[in-house]
Formats: C-alpha cells, sequence, structure tokens
C-alpha cells in the first residue's frame, strides 16, 4: 500500500472493528475514519435496552474512547457525510467539498430505518431508533402515565416497549403480522413474548395495519389502523425494519444485489474495495447460500475478515449467525437462520415458564435454536448447527437429559 493507507465509510460497529483489527493484525499504515454521526462508534444494542432505559451512560455506550483512535494512528473524521466514491481515482468525496485518497477502502455504511409512509408521518412525537440522538428524544416523553404508541412488533418495538413501561408509560403495540416478531420466531415463541407484554400491562394488537397519524397543533395525538380503529396516544416509536445504505456503492459501479456483494473475506466487485457490516451480503458456507445480516456478531467478524485481508493474511467469515433481544427479565438468544425448518422441538415450558428453547430441525438437522434465559442450549446449539448435527426430538425435548448427552448420542 502506498501513503494513503486505508479509508473506511462509516463509524460504526464493523468500522470500529476493522480499526482495532488491523492494527492487531500489524497493518502500520494511515487508516482514516470518516463517520457522519458526532460522536465516535458505539454500540446500537444499549440504544433499545439499558441506555433508552437511562440505566447506564454514555462512557458504557461507546466502543472505545474518543482518545483510542488517536492512539491507534486513525483519524476521525466525525459529523462528515461521504457523497460519493470516485473509483478510477480512487477518492472519497465528502459532502462539504473534500477529497479523500486511498489505497483500500472499507464501506461500513450500516443501514437506516425503513420509514412509514403515511399521512401524518411528519408530525412530531413521532420517533425512530436508530441512533443515541433518536434515544433523547424519545426519552423526552418518558413520563409517567404518558401514552406511547410502538408501531412494529419486532425486537426494537418490543425492547421500546419493555422499556417504556417500567418507566410508567402505557405503551400500545401495532403489528401488522397476527403475530410479534413473526418474522424470525416460530409462534411458540411469538406466543410467549405476547403473553409476558400482557402480563407486564402492554397492550398488544396484531392484525393491525396503520393507516396514518393524526395530530393537533402539528403534535401527534392519535394513530389511526386501516381497520378503522384510532389509538390515542402522546408519542409514537416506528421499528418496522431497516434499509441497508448501498447507495453510495451501487452509484460508484460496485455490484449491489441486498445489499454489498462482498465474498468471505469481505472483497467487493472493486479489488481495492471491501465491505463490511448491515450494508453488505456475503456467502456463508453452513446454509449454503448468501446473506445479508442485521447483527453486532456479523458486524464484528466481517470487520476482523476485511482486516485480515487487506493485510495478506485470509481468515473467511463463516460462521452461524447469531443474535439477542433483551426484555424484561428475559434473555432471547437466537442462533442460526430457521428458515424452511420442518419441526419445532421445544425443551421447557413457553405457556406458564420464563425459560425455555426452541429448536429447529430441518429433516433431522438442527439449523437454529431460539433460546429464553438457556445460556447452555444456546451455546451448545450454536456448535451443532454449525456440524450439521442431527438431533433425536425426543431427547432433545427431555429435560431429564442434558445437552451434552443430547449431543453426544
Ligand atoms: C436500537 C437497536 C438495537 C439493536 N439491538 C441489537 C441486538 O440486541 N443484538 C444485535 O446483534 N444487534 C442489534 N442491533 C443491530 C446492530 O446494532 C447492527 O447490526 C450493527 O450496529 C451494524 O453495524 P454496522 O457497522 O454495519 O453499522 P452501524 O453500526 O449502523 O454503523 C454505520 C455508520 O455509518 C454511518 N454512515 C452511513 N452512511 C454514511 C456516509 N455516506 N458517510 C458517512 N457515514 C455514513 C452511519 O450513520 C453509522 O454511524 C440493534 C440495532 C439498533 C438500531
Amino acid at each position: 500500500m502506498s501513503e494513503h493507507g486505508v479509508v473506511i465509510i462509516g463509524a460504526g460497529q464493523a468500522a470500529a472493528q476493522a480499526v482495532l483489527s488491523l492494527r492487531t493484525e500489524g497493518y502500520e499504515g494511515p487508516i482514516r475514519m470518516i463517520g457522519d454521526e458526532p460522536q465516535p462508534p458505539y454500540q446500537r444494542p444499549p440504544l433499545s435496552k439499558k441506555f433508552l432505559a437511562g440505566e447506564i451512560g454514555f462512557d458504557r455506550v461507546e466502543l472505545k474512547p474518543a482518545e483510542f483512535y488517536a492512539s491507534a494512528g486513525c483519524e476521525l473524521l466525525l459529523s462528515t457525510r461521504v457523497a460519493a466514491i470516485e473509483r478510477p481515482k480512487k477518492l472519497v468525496l465528502t459532502g462539504d467539498g473534500r477529497e479523500i485518497a486511498y489505497d483500500k477502502l472499507i464501506i461500513a455504511t450500516g443501514s437506516r430505518v425503513r420509514e412509514i409512509n403515511v399521512p401524518g408521518f411528519d408530525l412530531e412525537g413521532v420517533h425512530y431508533l436508530r441512533s443515541v440522538g433518536d434515544v433523547h428524544d424519545i426519552q423526552s416523553h418518558f413520563k409517567p402515565g404518558a401514552k406511547l404508541v410502538v408501531v412494529g412488533g419486532g425486537y426494537i418495538g418490543l425492547e421500546v416497549a419493555a422499556v417504556a413501561k417500567k418507566n410508567g408509560i402505557e405503551v400500545t403495540v401495532l403489528e401488522t403480522a397476527d403475530r410479534v416478531m413473526a418474522r424470525v420466531v416460530d409462534p411458540i415463541v411469538s406466543t410467549f413474548y405476547e403473553r409476558i407484554h400482557r402480563a407486564e400491562g402492554v397492550v398488544i394488537r396484531t392484525g393491525v395495519t396503520v393507516d396514518g397519524f393524526e395530530g393537533e397543533g402539528g403534535r401527534v395525538t392519535r394513530v389511526v389502523s386501516g381497520e378503522g380503529e384510532s389509538f390515542p396516544c402522546d408519542f409514537v416509536v416506528v421499528g418496522i425494519g431497516i434499509i441497508p445504505n448501498t447507495e453510495l456503492a451501487a452509484a460508484a459501479g460496485i455490484t449491489v444485489e441486498n445489499g454489498i456483494v462482498v465474498d468471505e473475506c469481505g472483497r467487493t466487485s472493486d479489488p481495492d474495495i471491501y465491505a463490511a457490516g448491515d450494508c453488505s451480503n456475503h456467502p456463508n458456507g453452513i446454509y449454503g447460500r448468501r446473506l445479508r445480516l442485521e447483527s453486532v456478531h456479523n458486524a464484528i467478524e466481517q470487520g476482523k475478515a476485511v482486516a485480515a485481508t487487506l493485510t495478506g493474511k485470509e481468515k473467511p467469515y463463516n460462521q452461524v449467525p447469531w443474535f439477542w433481544s433483551d426484555q424484561y427479565d428475559l434473555k432471547l438468544q437466537i442462533a442460526g437462520l430457521s428458515t424452511g425448518y420442518t419441526q419445532a422441538v421445544v425443551r421447557g415450558d413457553p405457556e406458564h415458564g420464563r425459560s425455555f428453547a426452541v429448536f429447529y430441525l430441518k429433516d433431522g438437522v438442527l439449523v437454529a435454536v431460539d433460546a429464553v434465559n438457556r445460556a447452555p442450549e444456546f451455546m451448545m446449539a450454536k456448535l451443532l448447527i454449525a456440524k450439521h448435527a442431527k438431533l433425536d426430538p425426543t431427547r432433545l425435548a427431555d429435560e431429564t437429559i442434558n445437552m451434552k448427552e443430547v449431543a453426544n448420542a
């Protein structure tokens, strides 16, 4: 590499990991990280959990203290948006007119919230949750007795509901599908979470399509459904998914197909450009197909893979995806992908208890697990999924047989 070194677009989870790993892999050249947010890289999971609840401060959310980047020889350009990549000249152009040259470029632009396109979408009090700034806006409504309508019963919506409820807020969750978290978990898990939230006093309404927001004085006061219902509110949080930030790459002629297309080492269709994290789409050997994942684990591992490749030590990324969600005292841990499963095996009692696991088998082979307050099941399943282990469903469901014995049968 020559004097320009590595430039990273985005200053989030994958970008921070790439800096750390470039240095631990022995890369000594210049690194520039360009991010459009004012903060140095931080973790997003606490934004809908302990940070939203006010239980931890930003010092526990940032990935590394700001001084780390200077000591690691990484120039941080914050509050700076990259507007274009000029591949023939190997330059990135920033929104404020700067040209920054690169030898190797890493695109780690993450994703943005999917916005709801209904009348009243721009009323004050309608919020999304992606950044620290969003948390502060939402927290400004946290007054006991205030009414919150959450649009979308996915993880983020349900985590927000749990935190808001703990803060004395009246919460209604509106979900279009016939159950919460329908995109990722089995009906058994959805039914469990609906029971828990209802027991906490959250109103969960499924099969409801939000048709618009109405307000007074420019401020939201009601959410209106396509079914003709009206839900009074003081504020709204919309959590209906994300869109990967791939436009820069696409405009530069890099291959994009449901994410920036990369190989297992993070290489894009341009040999000098890499991509990592939410914005990328990578091949996964365990499932034999391409995946675009939205998780911390994926951002970290891709950040590591890209750094290794850039320093000439290929360490292909090929792992079982995993994710978690915290709601009340419940830790949901998900490993693998349950798509196409043929049998769901339950271990524990989701109807009455607060701890169980659902194993997803495809023709007898374990492909995924949803574990609620069941760390041992989650850990063991993660290993077994990678090995394409064939398991006996009867033994798997039998809690008198421990997981090690089930695995060794
Ligand atoms: C509220 C919330 C809760 C979550 N909870 C969990 C969880 O419990 N478990 C889990 O595994 N995952 C969770 N996630 C997902 C996880 O945080 C993401 O998958 C992860 O942050 C992805 O990292 P990334 O580096 O790809 O993107 P990000 O961390 O989003 O970083 C990308 C950065 O690039 C910036 N950027 C974009 N375009 C440009 C540009 N043109 N110029 C400059 N900068 C740009 C963005 O503003 C952003 O700062 C959660 C996400 C949210 C929002």
